[in-house]
């Protein structure tokens, strides 16, 4: 399925061709509502079920109505995935009831993005090897960096999900304890050392009850679509609070994510195998198949005044624990998972220091500058920095990618 061709332009290395379709959530002058991105445009979903071309599939039509995509995502993939083939259809036929109708596009420059999902509960995981090595390598033991847990489990944390913003919302710099070196008492103070983490994030697409478990066969009908996800960490707060119980404030003071959700269905081309997993996992961490995805990672840094620093190229394939194996581990305990519960990956470094995904490896721990475009230097984020991730999959017939997901430091509220 490589020849598809769509009456709405898009431009050369366009993100959003027609073999991507990622669901979204977009207002203009009226009220929030669902659109796919095409091109340059967003197909209004709201104006194409009004017009009935949905009502085969769901009589529902005011799920393509609503400000979230939660309701649409539970209809079940036989329907979402039946809607998408609708799409593909109007959007490719030459005597599609679609063409010359101005009514049913809006311009994505016109438009506002919203937050896709109404996120109920979001659990981070660490799941990059040589990111969860280049940690231990700098604050444990570079002989044993790996914990003794980390190739059985694939090691994750609860996080906030109330403080998940869409891309473009700034954040402030979070205010908190820190632990100077060679101090005895702890300060209370802006943090210094405000990192990035470049993550995905894929979105659960069907509820498990409580104890109910999702095993690796089953995953993948649980999995909605992917969002890129920006972890925002404050290292200093992070440092003292996070021992014994784990990350805290240094994490909850927010999370950026992109907005539009790229569906599985449009990334399958890109599968491909994920590493060797040695020593052999559980039986219920087992899986069939090629289960990692090749999709290109980049983020840049632009300083207020200055032009955009690129400073990490990283790759999701890298992954040593893939999303599958991710969901049964989270509900091999029973635990139940909702639609629109985003779990994000952990930072996706590569085995290239110019593939870290966070500042905190890349800067080494804040030994190591990176020159920006101004002639400034950076080891953490500054106020006014702007980061800004990509992602995007692509082989020599077609390209789907996710747009971005950027966000703008605040100094600190008073
Ligand atoms: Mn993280």
């Amino acid at each position: 399925m490589s020849n598809l061709k769509t009456f709405i332009p898009v431009p050369e290395n366009s993100d959003f061709t027609i073999y991507n379709l990622p669901y979204g959530i977009f207002s203009d002058k009226r009220k929030p509502r669902i659109g796919v991105a095409i091109g340059e445009k967003i197909l209004d979903l709201a104006a194409v079920a009004r017009l009935g071309h949905f009502d085969k599939i769901t009589k529902e039509r005011k799920v393509f109505q609503q400000d979230t995509l939660n309701d649409f995502i539970s209809l079940g993939k036989a329907k979402t995935n039946a809607v998408r083939a609708k799409i593909i259809k109007l959007l490719t036929s030459n005597r599609s009831p679609l063409k010359n109708n101005n009514r049913v596009f809006v311009s994505q420059s016109a438009a506002t993005m919203h937050l896709p999902v109404k996120v109920g509960d979001y659990t981070d995981f660490y799941s990059s090897i040589e990111h969860a090595t280049n940690i231990g390598k700098m604050f444990r033991d570079p002989k044993n960096a790996l914990l003794p847990n980390w190739r059985h489990i694939p090691v994750g944390y609860h996080g906030r999900a109330s403080s998940i913003v869409v891309s473009g919302t700034p954040l402030h710099r979070p205010k908190g304890q820190v632990m100077p070196k060679d101090a005895k008492v702890p300060v209370f103070q802006p943090s210094a050392r405000v990192d990035f983490e470049l993550e995905m994030g894929f979105i659960i697409g069907k509820d498990n009850a409580l104890g109910n478990t999702v095993s690796t066969k089953k995953a993948e009908d649980h999995i909605f679509g992917m969002v890129i996800f920006n972890d925002w960490s404050a290292r200093d707060i992070q440092k003292w609070e996070y021992v014994p119980l784990g990350p805290f404030l240094g994490k909850s003071f927010g999370s950026s994510i992109s907005p539009w959700v790229v569906p599985m269905e449009a990334l399958d081309p890109f599968r491909t195998r994920g590493p060797k997993q040695d020593p052999k996992v559980l039986p219920y961490l087992k899986y069939t198949g090629k289960q990692n995805y090749d999709i290109q990672l980049e983020v840049g840094i632009t300083p207020k005044k200055g032009e955009e620093t690129v400073v990490c190229r990283s790759n999701f394939k890298y992954m040593y624990w893939n999303m599958l194996q991710q969901l049964a581990h989270h509900t091999i305990n029973g635990c139940n998972m909702r639609v629109g519960d985003i779990l994000a990956s952990g930072t996706i470094s590569g085995k290239d220091e110019t593939s870290y995904g966070s500042m905190l490896e890349l800067s080494w721990a804040g030994s190591k500058k990176l020159k920006m475009s101004d002639g400034s230097d950076r080891v953490f984020i500054n106020d006014y920095d702007t980061v800004t991730m990509r992602a995007f999959a692509k082989n020599k017939e077609i390209r789907v990618g996710f747009g971005q997901v950027s966000g703008t430091i605040l100094p600190s509220k008073k």
